[in-house]
This record gives C-alpha cells, sequence and structure tokens, in this order.
C-alpha cells in the first residue's frame, strides 16, 4: 500500500502481493469545499483497462455532521466460473435500493435486471450478488 499526501487530500494505492497492476485499485480521499464534503474515489489503478469510477458511486461524507450524503455500493470482488462480480451485503442492498438506483448499473449507468438475489447489466454484462436473504 502506497500513500501520497496531496494539498488537500491523500491518494492511496492498494498493489496486490502478487505485484499484478491491472489488480490494483487506488482510493482517492479529498476535501470538496464548494460541497463541504469528503469524497473517495475508487478507481483501478490501470486506467489503460478502465474509465472512471470502479462504478461504485463516490463516496460523499459531510464535513461538518459526518454523514454519508451519497449511495455507494461498496462490496468486494469475487470470482465464479464467469467471471468476476460485485458481492454486496444485504445493508448495502437496503441503502441502494431506497436510493432508487437498483436498475441502475454502477459501472455503465446502463440497465441492471436483477434476479432473485444477482443482477446483470444488459449494456455492460456487468455482475452483482448479495450474499444475505433479501
Ligand atoms: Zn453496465
Amino acid at each position: 500500500m502506497l500513500v501520497f499526501p496531496r494539498e488537500n487530500g491523500t491518494v492511496i494505492d492498494i498493489i496486490p502481493s502478487t505485484g499484478e497492476l491491472s489488480d490494483a485499485l487506488e482510493v482517492v480521499v479529498y476535501h470538496d469545499r464548494k460541497l463541504n464534503a469528503l469524497i473517495a474515489e475508487i478507481l483501478p489503478a490501470n486506467e489503460l483497462e478502465y474509465e472512471g469510477n470502479i462504478g461504485l458511486e463516490l463516496v460523499m461524507v459531510d464535513a461538518e455532521r459526518g454523514e454519508l450524503i451519497s449511495t455507494p455500493v461498496l462490496g468486494e470482488f469475487d470470482e465464479d466460473e464467469d467471471g468476476s462480480y460485485l458481492l454486496i451485503d444485504g445493508e448495502t442492498f437496503r441503502r441502494w435500493k431506497e436510493s432508487g438506483k437498483l436498475n441502475v448499473c454502477p459501472i455503465c449507468g446502463g440497465e441492471l435486471v436483477w434476479k432473485g438475489r444477482e443482477a446483470r447489466c444488459l449494456e455492460c454484462g456487468y455482475r452483482v450478488k448479495v450474499r444475505d436473504k433479501i
């Protein structure tokens, strides 16, 4: 893990022990004065393969109240025979549902179609699974 302090924020690079750069993530945390919020962005460190946020909407925390003001979908990536997918817990699913964006793909903004506890994006094929009962 590499930490780079910047003038108004911090960049943290998380590199897997295998040294595989395509699996590395970069977390950028900064204070947005206009919004008076702390913003955390999670990006793949290898931006040649991906564009933009890793899909999980920005994590925005109100700088004064310390409350979450965005609806990030945070989970862990896991793999099965069809490739990798985002695994989230029931609580994250509930918050996501409350945000009204359950059918919006967090990667590309396309249509996410749910079937039980699993979803797949019709446009980019991104998959999400919910670990707990929902
Ligand atoms: Zn998509």
